[in-house]
């Protein structure tokens, strides 16, 4: 009984293909052309010849992405109103946020190390959550916002420029250097960041390429 119930629901959220098909689909690794049907939610199409995943429907993928861009917004708030580092050393206590690290570097000599700190830790993340949003949004009420096609495929080149996952890794890595010479406490700002960085890789994959590409044609303007 339960299992015809969830089938029921997966079943009433399929992904629409626009109309005048057939459509096709190639395996990205062996290149076979496959007949790209819609799929009901929760599943995914996998190449008959190696297996390798074609394209998804993930659950709820707009209502997804729009919360998880909308939670990564409010964590960046969090992350630029609170500390992220305080280090106390030779009696000195010095507290650096994401903004006030990107001025230091460009006042100490550093504007193009600055300047890059800024771009892909506070706008680039900002852009790609507020164009999610912007896009995903009025998606999940079959409505397309003006300009989504065009802010979609900004959305899909600006992706590999969110770099906050690597610049965490350089936090880290530099504060074990750091320890030897001042005590060293994370902020309220560091734990939103890592925050950030899960919301944002949630919100990116929740949704196919593919998916969004076609609710986007289907849906009305
Ligand atoms: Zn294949």
């Amino acid at each position: 009984m339960r299992k015809s119930l969830y089938r029921i629901r997966r079943d009433l959220h399929p992904w629409p293909k626009p109309p005048g098909g057939p459509h096709y689909s190639a395996c990205h690794f062996c290149d076979t052309l496959h007949q790209a049907v819609p799929l009901p939610e929760g599943t995914a199409a996998r190449c008959q010849r190696c297996g390798a995943a074609l394209y998804q429907n993930r659950p709820a993928s707009l209502a997804r992405v729009t919360a998880f861009s909308i939670a990564s917004l409010i964590l960046m708030v969090v992350v630029n109103a609170f500390p992220f580092l305080t280090m106390d050393a030779a009696g000195i206590r010095t507290t650096l946020n994401l903004v006030s690290g990107a001025r230091a570097l460009i006042a100490e000599g550093s504007p193009v190390l600055g300047i890059a700190l800024a771009l892909f830790t506070i706008v680039t993340p900002l852009a790609l959550a507020g164009g999610l949003i912007y896009v995903c949004g009025p998606l999940m009420f079959g409505r397309v916002a003006p300009g989504a096609f065009y802010i979609a495929k900004l959305l899909n080149r600006a992706e590999p420029w969110n770099m906050i996952e690597v610049f965490l890794v350089g936090v880290l890595v530099s504060l074990l250097k750091l320890e030897k010479l001042a005590e060293v406490h994370f902020g309220a700002g560091f734990w939103a960041f890592g925050a950030v960085m899960i919301c944002m890789a949630a919100a990116i994959s929740g949704i196919d390429r593919n998916e969004l590409w076609d609710r986007l044609e289907v849906a009305k303007p």
